[in-house]
């Protein structure tokens, strides 16, 4: 057996410290991922920093109208915030797809975002996976394909980023707050998980010892109340996706005012739809044109023969997400098309 150190820290800077100055130390959120890894001997960490009883557990609207949700407001929480449901239905959408309700329950806000592939590899320590260990090479390139990334890949690792939160919170442009030894600093979502290249080791910008501490969403608008998150999965609860689409949609009669698309299952991090985002932008909706624009953010796309369904399947989620929008934007206004 191997010792560990558990410490409980009240204040934030003093949980900084500790793992910053500790390459074997590691913060504890709700635990129902990094436990798991502790048992797999995956993770072999000297000291865990339970940062899960600090002070930032409250949903808080700032006065510009930011949402401001403190990393340890627990997942099944956040799904049922009144605001978050009304002003960002994604974000609740894509939550209560995921888990199951206990593991829900459990689950922080910042240790969602950094919880880790599930490549079948990487939880298997008998295999080589570069990402568990560097430079030792990757058993899914030739192996068990079925779940590999299709964007943004490498010949170092091919593995999914398995959050349904993050790929709501990419399409909303949320910013990730972090605190690190140099203070507070904020994060995009669209450059806190990373492409794998050559170091797929490492999942995100954080430095090591850097702790989120919220995340924030923009003010509300006609745009995040139209919202949606579509999953597609092997079973209706308790799996990872296949693909998922968080989408969202403002028309002006026929016209794409605007609109928002990030695709889950697909790579190593949320993968925004910029492409496809801006050929629909300004264009009259239709449902041809939202797969014309899926398959131009698709063109660099690159399948094997197990996982190359997940081109027409992320397509055609992508249609249905923005259809059930268009929809309803149409019930609103009592536009036709
Ligand atoms: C059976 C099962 C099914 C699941 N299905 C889904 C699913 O369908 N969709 C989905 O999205 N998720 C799913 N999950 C994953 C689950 O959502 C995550 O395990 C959970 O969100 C992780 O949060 P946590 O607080 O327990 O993190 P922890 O396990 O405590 O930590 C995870 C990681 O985050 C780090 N960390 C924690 N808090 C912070 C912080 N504040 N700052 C910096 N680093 C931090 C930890 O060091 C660790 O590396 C499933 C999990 C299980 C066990
Ligand atoms: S895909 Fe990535 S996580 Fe999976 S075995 Fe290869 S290197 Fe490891």
């Amino acid at each position: 057996m191997k010792e560990l150190t558990y410490v409980r820290p009240t204040d934030a800077r003093d949980a900084v410290a500790r793992v910053s100055d500790d390459p074997h130390a590691r913060f504890l959120g709700g635990g129902t991922n990094l436990v798991d890894h502790l048992k797999l001997g995956l993770l072999t960490p000297d000291v865990l920093v339970d940062v899960s009883r600090l002070p930032l557990d409250e949903v808080t609207r700032l006065d510009d109208g930011t949402l401001r949700i403190g990393t340890n407001v627990r997942n099944s929480d956040l799904a049922a915030h009144p605001v978050v449901r009304s002003s960002y239905p994604a974000v609740t959408r894509a939550l209560l797809a995921g888990a199951s309700g206990q593991i829900r329950n459990q689950a922080t806000t910042g240790g969602n975002l950094l919880q880790r592939t599930r490549c079948v590899y990487f939880q298997d320590v008998t295999t080589p996976c570069n990402k568990r260990e560097p430079g030792s090479g990757c058993s899914a390139i030739g192996g068990y394909g079925r779940y590999d990334a299709v964007l943004g890949a490498s010949e170092a690792c091919v593995a999914t980023h398995p959050s349904d939160l993050a790929v709501a919170l990419a399409a909303l442009d949320a910013v990730v707050v972090v605190l690190g030894r140099d203070g507070e600093r904020r994060v995009p979502m669209s450059d806190f998980h990373r492409l794998p290249g050559h170091h797929p080791e490492t999942d995100t910008t954080l430095a090591h010892g850097e702790l989120v501490t919220s995340v924030e969403l923009p003010p509300e608008s006609a745009l995040t109340r139209a919202s949606d998150y579509r999953k597609v999965r092997d079973r209706a609860s308790y799996a990872f996706a296949l693909v998922s689409v968080a989408a969202a949609l403002e028309l002006d009669g026929d016209v794409v005012r605007d609109v928002r698309i990030a695709w889950g299952g697909v790579a190593h991090r949320p993968w925004r739809a910029a492409a496809a985002e801006e050929a629909l932008r300004g264009e009259t909706y239709s449902e041809e044109a939202v797969r014309a624009a899926a398959e131009l953010e698709l063109a660099a796309a690159v399948t094997g023969p197990d996982n190359a369904y997940k081109i027409p399947m992320v397509r055609n989620a992508t249609a249905y997400a923005l259809r059930g929008l268009a929809d309803r934007s149409s019930e609103r206004t009592g536009a036709t098309r």
